[in-house]
């Protein structure tokens, strides 16, 4: 008989939890979704608000939140840096305060609970690539600390809760992840490139361009999640999750120009305080212990995401409602892009509908 669970995803509503919670219910489970927008939206979600199995609350998690569930997602956190550092102390609170209150609310329900922290634990790391037990170099006081500090603290704060009330803990190690539904505005480096290049302005590449990131396609990313909350007991992580492929950031450049067919140049601008020089996943513990690796390429997965972005700048996101899968999608603005049937398009969308969020920062 099926297990359908009652499955919290705090900060649902953002880039990773809209894809979650799409999965969770097509594998069968009532989602609970919370998120109070700062990064996130309704939109983001809106072709999910009509099914049955699908709530969604506005709440922030640094107040307490009583529901009754059997699974909680710890997801809700800014993500790019330009929104984690926009309130440094929002942050630390989401992170801390928030990760108290999921964790006060596993406790008391029993739920097993699963947080998304992340490669920043690492901070600018000396070992490489970077695996589990390396403890990591993180300035605890620069521009970037209220993020990779309070993702310390909340991972301390799960095993403590784990070692001393028992709660049935899985902490994921997130490395750099991209895909449709990325806010054009979201800061981070491929939808930056990717919007740049679609509207032609110059391609901003922070420092010479030679710092490296492993890129991870959102559905490869939301399977490996699957696969460690449904882990046999014990396995509590901290398990990496990311696509081992290394990039330098100006390949990563180059490569959305020649997709894109895109008349951008590069110009290059201040590399930001602590931004970390090399990173890449040891994923050997998530091979060993969930079977789990990346199966999309880098170039496929920018391909897809491509194609979202271009149909999502284009005018007719201005004033109609969700697209659906069924629909067409628009042409392709540039010949390199390739034109793909819409479901194999938007692929990572799950066959309902495409959301046209809009945030406000
Ligand atoms: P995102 O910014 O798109 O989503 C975060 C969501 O959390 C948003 O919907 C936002 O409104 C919500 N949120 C923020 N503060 C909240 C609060 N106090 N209460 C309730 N909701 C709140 O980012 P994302 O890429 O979807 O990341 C999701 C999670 O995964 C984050 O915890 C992030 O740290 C982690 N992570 C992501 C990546 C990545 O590359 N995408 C890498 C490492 C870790
Ligand atoms: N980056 C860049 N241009 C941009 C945005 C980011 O060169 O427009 C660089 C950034 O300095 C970093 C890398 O791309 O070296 C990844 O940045 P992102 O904000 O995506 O995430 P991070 O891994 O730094 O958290």
């Amino acid at each position: 008989m099926h297990d359908r669970k009652r499955v919290l995803v705090t900060g649902g509503a953002g880039f990773l939890g809209s894809f979650l919670c799409e999965r969770l219910i097509r594998d069968g489970h009532d989602v609970l979704c919370v998120d109070n927008y700062f990064t996130g939206s309704r939109e983001t979600v809106q072709h999910l608000i009509d099914d049955p199995h699908f709530e969604l609350i506005r709440h922030d998690i640094t107040f307490p939140l009583y529901v009754e569930v059997d699974e909680i997602y710890n997801l809700a956190c800014p993500a790019s840096p330009v929104h984690y550092q926009y309130d440094p102390v929002q942050t630390v609170k989401t992170n801390v305060h928030g990760a108290i209150n999921v964790l006060g609310l596993a406790k008391r329900t029993g739920a097993r609970i699963f947080q998304a922290s992340t490669s920043e634990v690492y901070g600018d790391p000396d070992m490489h690539p970077q695996p589990e037990f390396y403890r990591g170099s993180v300035n605890p006081i620069g521009p970037r600390a209220c993020y990779d500090e309070g993702k310390r603290c909340a991972e301390t704060l799960f095993f403590d809760y784990h070692r001393q009330y028992g709660v049935d803990i899985r902490v994921a190690r997130i490395f750099n992840t991209y895909g449709p539904r990325m806010h054009p505005n979201d800061g981070r480096v491929v939808s930056n490139f990717i919007v740049q290049a679609l509207r032609d302005e110059p391609i901003t590449i922070f420092g010479d361009g030679t710092q490296t990131r492993s890129f991870c396609y959102v559905e490869d990313l939301i399977e490996g999640f699957i696969r460690l909350m449904g882990a046999p007991q014990g396995v509590t992580g901290p398990i990496n999750l990311g696509n081992p492929a290394e990039f330098e950031v100006r390949e990563l450049a180059e490569m959305v120009i020649a997709l894109t067919g895109s008349r951008s140049h590069i110009v290059y601008k201040p590399l930001p305080t602590d931004d970390p020089t090399r990173r890449k996943p040891d994923i050997s513990r998530a091979r060993e212990e969930l079977g789990w690796e990346p199966t999309i390429p880098l170039r496929d997965g920018l391909e897809k995401t491509i194609i979202y972005f271009d149909w999502k700048l284009s005018e007719r996101r201005v004033s109609e409602p969700a697209l659906r899968v069924e629909e067409s999608v628009p042409a392709p603005r540039s010949p390199n892009i390739p034109k793909l049937p819409v479901n194999a398009a938007l692929a990572g969308l799950n066959g309902t509908h495409v959301s046209v969020g809009s945030h406000s920062l």
